[in-house]
């Protein structure tokens, strides 16, 4: 990886000196902020990792993993021990299951560093919303990540969608738990999501691109029966207005993945396919630019540091919530990996 000298600051300062007394001084500020990135798995290096190295705001500057390190970057085996050996760095983004996410996270506000989170924002609704509070009291920035919500066709689904009237909605989100958490332990306990984790990414488009609020009426889990968390789950939402809203995730997908949103309004057809990266409507295909949701997150962040400002939104995370409150547990085939 491309390693860049930290500096807290980098000015550019340029005089320019006109003819006659007048001088113009044009001043350039760009912050460059040191990143610690928490937990060193399949996301961290997927996608983090290749995102802050190219984006010139932000330098990987430390890592904590109990396992994993990243050549040339200092690691630690404890977020305490990060915080106390290096005051300088501002940032901490966490790419850990929600399940240690809220410790961590405190530790880091209570520091007076800002905080990215990755998707689900934590294990429970009732922690970020301490989470929330206690970055306001630091003042400190709070970044709820939806990475889904920065793939490509999500945008121009939303501003489509915006003036329509809606008819009906069904999201398809079918992958194979094999080949995309293989290992992953925490994702079938307790606070680990089931297939809610992928799901969510769905539920984080649905309520980014609908031009009306929707709350869940009912809920099929089908539970492994030797799991703690859904291996698929069927659900109904209302609107008010008796539009059929419905969504289908599935861990059991071989072959083929479906990560896919119809939405059929009074004035033509939408398709959202391959997570939101691509958008057809009345079944021509949009042509849209290619764009890196974890680069979008980090350029995302920047703007909101220039700005001073959290972002922080639970509606994805309260349809899961619900669904595990209101839903209909059936029991299913023991999951072998
Ligand atoms: P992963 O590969 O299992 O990695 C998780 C990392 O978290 C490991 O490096 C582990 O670090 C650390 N960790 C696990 N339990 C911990 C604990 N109790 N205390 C401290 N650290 C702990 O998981 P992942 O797929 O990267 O997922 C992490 C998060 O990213 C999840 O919330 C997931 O929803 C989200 N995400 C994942 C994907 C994906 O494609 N996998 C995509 C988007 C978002 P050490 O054991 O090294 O300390």
């Amino acid at each position: 990886m491309r390693i860049r000298s930290i500096c807290v600051v980098r000015m550019w300062i340029s005089i320019y000196c006109a003819t006659g007394a007048e001088r113009l001084w044009h001043v350039t500020l760009t912050e460059n902020y040191a990143v610690a990135l928490v937990g060193i798995g399949k996301i961290a290096r997927d996608q983090h990792i290749p995102s802050i190295d190219r984006n010139d705001r932000f330098t990987l500057a430390a890592t904590v993993s109990r396992n994993a390190s990243i050549d040339g970057v200092e690691n630690f085996t404890a977020i305490e021990d990060m915080l106390a050996a290096r005051p300088e760095i501002p940032v901490i983004s966490l790419a850990i299951p929600p399940g240690p996410r809220f410790n961590i996270a405190m530790s880091a506000l209570k520091a007076d560093r800002h905080v990215i989170l990755e998707k689900p924002p934590g294990a429970t609704l009732s922690e970020v919303d301490t989470l929330v509070t206690t970055a306001q009291e630091r003042g400190k920035l709070l970044f709820a990540t939806w990475h889904s919500r920065f793939a490509a066709g999500v945008e121009p689904a939303r501003q489509w969608l915006a003036a329509r009237q809606i008819k009906r909605v069904h999201v398809t989100w079918h992958e194979d738990v094999r080949r995309w958490h293989p290992g992953q332990e925490w994702i079938w306990r307790t606070g680990g999501f089931g297939v809610f984790d992928p799901g969510i990414n769905a539920l984080s488009i649905l309520t980014e691109i609908l031009p009306m609020t929707v709350h869940l009426t009912a809920a099929e889990l089908e539970f492994p029966s030797n799991c703690q968390t859904p291996i698929a789950a069927r659900l109904n939402f209302a609107d008010g207005a008796d539009t059929p809203i419905t969504a289908d995730f599935d861990w059991r997908q071989t072959g083929p993945q479906s990560w896919e949103i119809d939405v059929e309004t009074a004035e033509g057809k939408l398709k959202l396919t391959d997570g939101g990266a691509n958008i057809a409507i009345e079944g021509e295909s949009l042509s849209i630019p290619e764009q890196s949701e974890y680069d979008a997150i980090y350029t995302r962040f920047a703007e909101l540091l220039a700005r001073n400002e959290s972002d922080v939104d639970l509606a994805p995370f309260k349809h899961v919530a619900d669904a595990f409150m209101i839903g209909r547990r059936i029991e299913t085939d023991a999951f072998v990996e």
